[in-house]
């Protein structure tokens, strides 16, 4: 079950990623929705690497915040992440989609995710607990 949490109770180092996640979305592309999202990703050599969501006409095509982020960080060479921060103007803490749960769990299935509101609403939770049996062709 996620935790909840206001923004001013948390440890310097994941408001730092929170308050990345937010500059990242206004960056966001979302004509459609209307619904932007930032998200950071703190890896486990302790770099942060950010995306915000990516919306296209055809829909699908759509990217989350939150691979966007895991997209960047593979790409400058990571594999394992400790925390991820995602922001959005929500009346709550948005919480990730099935299939950016699914990417989660597949690099990093102990993973923090931190959900955030602009008001400075919480919750965090653990890559397991928001997706407790993951499909895998890994292990
Ligand atoms: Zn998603």
């Amino acid at each position: 079950m996620p935790k909840a949490a206001k923004l001013v109770e948390l440890a310097p180092a994941l408001r730092h990623l929170i308050e990345k996640a937010a500059r990242a979305r206004e960056h966001a592309y979302a004509p459609y929705s209307h619904f932007q999202v930032g998200a950071a990703i703190l890896t486990a050599s302790g770099s942060i690497h950010v995306g915000c969501n990516v919306e296209n006409g055809s829909y699908g095509a759509t990217m989350c915040a939150e691979r966007a982020a895991v997209a960047a960080a593979v790409s400058a060479g990571e594999r394992e992440f400790a925390a991820i921060a995602l922001v959005a103007a929500s009346e709550h803490p948005p919480t990730p989609c099935g299939i950016c749960r699914q990417v989660l769990a597949e690099l990093s299935p102990a993973i923090e995710v931190v959900m955030a509101n602009l008001a400075g609403d919480v919750l965090i939770a653990s890559g397991n607990e928001l997706l407790p049996s993951p499909f895998t062709l890994l292990r």
